[in-house]
């Protein structure tokens, strides 16, 4: 399957790592739209949050602490997206989980 997120899992495509297990890997989104905007992916294909089995979501919940803890931005806050087929926006068709943070950020989304 010819998906860009299979190949940043697979090191086919470089990409900044901040954390990575045997599961998921997290690294920096390449268009941030906050100071630290890092995506956490599973490394098996899965389309997205209602597709996946839900362990897939215990490993990423697991990698999700782990960057925030690397960023340092658990007491400041940070904002988890999951943007889902066309009316959620998601534009790769790899399941991926946004986290935002380093501003305030605002609420609703447009
Ligand atoms: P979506 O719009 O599907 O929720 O999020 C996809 C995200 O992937 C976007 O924020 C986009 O900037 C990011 N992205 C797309 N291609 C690449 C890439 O090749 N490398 C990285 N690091 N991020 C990417
Ligand atoms: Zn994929």
């Amino acid at each position: 399957m010819d998906c860009i997120f299979c190949k940043i899992a697979s090191n086919q495509i470089p990409s900044e790592k901040i954390y990575e297990d045997d599961y998921t890997l997290a690294f920096r989104d390449l268009s941030p739209v906050s100071p630290e905007h890092i995506l956490v992916i599973p490394k098996q294909h899965t389309d997205n949050i209602y597709e996946c089995e839900s362990d897939v979501l215990i490993y990423m919940h697991n990698a999700l602490k782990k960057v925030v803890d690397k960023l340092g931005v658990k007491d400041d806050g940070f904002r988890v997206v999951f943007n889902t087929n066309k009316n959620g926006g998601q534009t790769v068709g790899h399941l991926h989980m946004h986290v935002l943070a380093g501003r305030l950020l605002q609420w609703p989304p447009g």
